[in-house]
């Protein structure tokens, strides 16, 4: 039986602009099952926060959904009026930034804002909408709640002030939380810390998560499935163990090369992908990574390779798997 959550369905997001048409996400489809964290992984331009930004229908113009379906629990949210997308959002899909200022009125009490989204969502008094307020507070770990509900936002550290968004994205219990790049304003102790309350949140309240981030190892912290994306297309998906120790795309391979390694030899320690990502204006009709791609062959340039199927839970969009392709360097790789 299908327990599927959420399932985006061949989606095509462009923004148009005075230059043309540009294709920020192409052919996307993935899905989400209840109680699932699904990692969205790439560069910046790759296309992943325009794909949260699409399923929560926030895109502002010039950006527009072209084609595609977004079934949130069996229901096309892009057939969805505005009302009805206004409480879905916040009552069953949250969505969590990069930095926490922008979410938060600097001018406002940090309680009084918490208060305010459980209100919206919740018929209750202020008097138990602060209650619970402070009890969410708690929930997220900042200390002394009760005090620190009358702080204003300039008052918190980074740190906690992406743990008061935490508590107003799960105050309405939604079956959703998308977590765009949530850690990476962050130091590293407080971004294990934040990493770590999300993962105990998602457990406490059975909630979904897709966290959309351009690192991998915030990926490994508490992922069970990645989506790996580039020049706006999922260029691999599998389940996180095979993303780490059987990656079956070049780029993915780049982005591991890429992660810090403490203990390598200075020259092995890091090894950025060379290169851009690709201009979404123009993009080729080939593979978007094949001018940084070692491997690419002259087809890559003229085709876009289909996808392949490494095992039902695995797939990579590569010439390289091809059963003619003449070099393989994924036999390297130890599985
Ligand atoms: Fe590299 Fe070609 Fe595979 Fe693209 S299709 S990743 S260019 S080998």
């Amino acid at each position: 039986m299908e327990n599927n959550l959420l399932k985006v369905n061949n989606l095509h997001t462009s923004f148009f602009t005075h230059f043309g048409e540009v294709k920020a996400v192409q052919n996307v489809s993935f899905s989400l099952k209840k109680g699932e964290v699904l990692g969205i992984v790439g560069e910046s331009g790759s296309g992943k926060s325009v794909t949260a930004l699409s399923c929560m229908r926030l895109l502002q113009a010039p950006g527009k959904v072209v084609k595609g379906e977004i079934l949130f629990n069996g229901e096309n949210i892009l057939k969805k009026s505005k009302k009805e997308m206004r409480e879905i959002r916040g009552n069953r899909i949250s969505m969590i930034f990069q930095n926490p200022m922008t979410s938060l009125n600097p001018v406002s009490k940090i309680g009084n804002q918490i208060v305010e989204q459980i209100i919206e969502h919740k018929k209750i008094s202020k008097r138990e909408a602060r209650k619970e307020a402070v009890s969410l507070m708690e929930k997220v770990q900042i200390p002394d709640a009760e005090k620190r509900i009358n702080s204003y936002p300039h008052e918190f550290s980074g740190g906690m002030r992406q743990r008061a968004i935490i508590a107003m994205a799960i105050s309405c219990e939604p079956d959703l939380i998308i977590a765009d790049e949530p850690t990476t304003a962050l130091d590293v102790t407080i971004q294990a810390q934040i990493l770590a309350l999300l993962r105990r949140l998602k457990d406490q309240l059975e909630t979904s998560v897709i966290l959309i981030t351009h690192d991998l190892g915030v990926i490994a912290e508490i992922c069970s499935r990645v989506i790996v994306m580039y020049g706006s297309m999922i260029m691999e998906e599998a389940p996180i163990d095979d993303i780490f120790f059987n990656p079956r795309h070049p780029y993915t391979m780049g982005l591991l090369e890429s992660i810090p390694k403490v203990g390598a030899k200075k020259e092995h320690r890091l090894i950025p992908i060379k290169g851009t990502p690709p201009n979404q204006l123009n993009p080729g009709k080939g593979c978007p990574f094949a001018p940084r791609c070692k491997y690419a062959m002259k087809i890559c340039t003229k085709r876009l390779p289909e996808y392949t199927w490494i095992t039902k839970t695995h797939r990579s969009m590569c010439w390289l798997l091809h059963k003619n392709a003449p070099k393989n360097p994924f036999k390297r790789v130890k599985n």
